[in-house]
């Protein structure tokens, strides 16, 4: 084993596309030092800098009424059931506006598979934000174009060409959960399958947007179906490049239907690494700071991440099971810069936009 375990440590090293048979062969016997050095050579490739990219943003979540009911989900209300609520304009106005003030440059706009909100009220909220401020709208995750789609009994690119018509600039990877119908099943049973969810990627990275991609894992997966995950995403990847970053988060069980045991911080820095050594086509991979705190947070970034992802100004989803990891935006360049790396902010596309601080200069002398 040892041998074979080298030769794959070695096309790894040498930024070789590993096959499932050897990333399998790497993930189940390297050690937890030799991956984390096997990524942080894969991400310097990719980006020699010492920069790591944040974006200031506030997710904004419309609705909270689902009618899809999934397991591990503390965030959604059934419809009629207590709690249940839909943002008004006036609201989203009032968050954007915030937003805005505090140097956002971008809203990530994602609600609950709403039975009763039509493509035009969708079309109605993207024009009013795009009529009134001059922001980024990353939004509508695949279950809830999938879902639209159903609605409106249309074709995906027909409900993206409106939406994208109406405003939407770009889309979250969420509702990813692991693309294994197998385990989907189990977990969110009255979502998209993974089929439909690479295929709204597919049709909007061919009408031209960009795409994240997620995993939620360390709940009923196996580390194969983790793997096969990645595979779909590298597969899409090659024929689209439609995806600008890769993000991999753990699920949270509080206050959820699925009671399992957190996934550890080796668990989620393996599975980091892993990630940045078989995507090898998707150029930035994020840190889940919300979900593993930021002393994780540091250390994945010798795990293969580049990115500290958003600032946070609002989060909901993640917050409903009980985490509440929370950093301000000079909280997040202070543990970007006490990690070693220059904290830079980016837009959605991953292209810097603030000028250089001279805080990082300061940090140098301060270590030296
Ligand atoms: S994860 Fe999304 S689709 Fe599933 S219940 Fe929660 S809000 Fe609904």
């Amino acid at each position: 084993m040892d041998d074979v375990l080298d030769s794959v440590a070695e096309k790894a090293w040498n930024g070789e596309r590993l096959t499932q048979e050897e990333a399998l062969t790497l993930w189940e016997n390297a050690d937890f030092y030799s991956l984390a050095a096997l990524a942080n050579n894969c991400r310097g490739r990719l980006h020699p800098e010492p920069v790591v990219t944040y974006v200031s943003d506030r997710n904004i979540n419309y609705t909270n009424i689902c009618l899809s009911g999934c397991r591990f989900c503390a965030f959604y209300r059934p419809p009629e059931a207590e709690g249940g609520y839909v943002l008004s304009h006036e609201e989203l106005a009032a968050k954007i506006e915030e937003t805005l003030a505090l140097g956002g440059t971008q809203v990530l706009l994602q609600g609950g598979l709403h039975p009763g909100l039509r493509l035009s009220y969708y079309e109605e909220m993207l024009q009013f934000i795009k009529g009134r401020f001059p922001i980024h709208i990353h939004g509508l995750s695949p279950p809830e174009i999938i879902h639209l789609a159903r609605t409106e009994k249309l074709g995906l690119e027909a409900v993206l060409k409106r939406l994208q018509q109406s405003g939407l600039d770009s889309i979250p990877g969420g509702g990813a959960e692991i693309l294994v119908d197998e385990v989907r099943s189990r977990i969110s049973p009255n979502k998209c399958n993974s089929d439909e969810w690479l295929g709204v990627m597919e049709s909007a990275h061919g009408l031209g947007m960009k795409t994240t991609a997620t995993m939620m894992f360390g709940h009923l997966e196996t580390i194969e179906q983790r793997l096969e995950h990645l595979l779909r995403l590298r597969e899409l990847q090659d024929r689209t490049t439609g995806f600008t970053a890769f993000i991999p988060w753990t699920f949270q069980p509080d206050n959820t239907a699925l009671q399992v045991e957190p996934a550890t911080a080796m668990d989620y820095l393996r599975t980091l690494a892993m990630s940045r050594l078989v995507l090898d086509n998707i150029t930035n991979i994020q840190v889940s700071w919300v979900t593993m705190g930021s002393g994780v947070a540091q250390v994945a970034l010798q795990f293969g991440a580049n990115d500290f992802g958003s600032t946070m100004i609002e989060e909901n989803v993640v917050a409903a099971a009980g985490v509440r990891h929370r950093l301000s935006v000079e909280e997040i360049k202070r543990t970007i810069l006490d990690a070693g790396y220059e904290p830079r902010q980016r837009n959605t596309f991953y292209e810097l936009i603030a000028k250089r601080e001279n805080n990082h200069k300061g940090h140098k002398e301060h270590k030296e």
